[in-house]
């Protein structure tokens, strides 16, 4: 790929590439692939959970063979830090009417659970006939909610990663793969 930001360009602050691109792409593809078939024929609206699962949404719906509408919703359970607040409030939301749409959620990773059990709830309680999940990174491990993806993506170990989408104080979103960054990058913040 040209131009684009790679763990060498940033090397001094990851600790390890923890997804090569290669695997995202061929996750992204196999649940496009799925997805197309599954909802053949109907009127599928995603919905991307702003601001990390921008990237994956782009990537997934350019590899899906139907139709769709996309739409994106900006939450937030978090606070500046690296983990949950276990509060979710809507910073940005949706321009469509979900009532009576099968809606495909599209997020970045499932960490507590919280956001997207919250968002699963809401899209129902709007009406929408149907709500599904996809969300490319899991970590089973750190579930405060019992939360089961319709579309599995990547199951992943207790670490805070970034790339493909994923910031930490809002950098390295546009690294082209998923890493875990060193503990100094962390701690430079902390003592700042
Ligand atoms: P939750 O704890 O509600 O499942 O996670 C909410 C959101 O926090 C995720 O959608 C994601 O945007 C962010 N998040 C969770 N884990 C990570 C992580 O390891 N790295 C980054 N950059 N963001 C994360
Ligand atoms: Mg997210
Ligand atoms: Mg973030």
């Amino acid at each position: 790929m040209m131009g684009s930001m790679k763990i060498s360009d940033v090397a001094d602050d990851i600790e390890r590439e923890l997804v090569p691109r290669s695997q995202i792409d061929e996750t992204i593809n196999r649940v496009a692939a799925q997805v197309s078939k599954d909802y053949a024929g109907r009127d599928l609206l995603l919905v991307g959970v702003l601001k990390g699962a921008a990237t994956t949404m782009v990537h997934f719906a350019e590899a899906l063979s139907i139709n769709v509408q996309m739409d994106y919703m900006s939450l937030s359970s978090y606070g500046s830090g690296t983990t949950s607040s276990g509060t979710v409030t809507v910073r940005q939301d949706l321009s469509t009417d979900v009532r009576g749409r099968d809606v495909l959620i599209v997020e970045d990773i499932i960490d507590s659970g919280i956001t997207l059990a919250w968002l699963v709830d809401e899209l129902k309680r709007r009406g929408a006939a149907s709500v599904k999940v996809f969300a490319l990174l899991d970590k089973p491990a750190r579930h405060k909610i019992d939360i089961v993806p319709t579309y599995k993506g990547i199951v992943i170990p207790d670490e805070f990663v970034v790339g493909f989408g994923l910031d930490y104080a809002e950098k390295y979103r546009n690294l082209d793969s998923i890493a875990v960054l060193k503990p100094s990058v962390y701690s430079k913040e902390t003592h700042a």
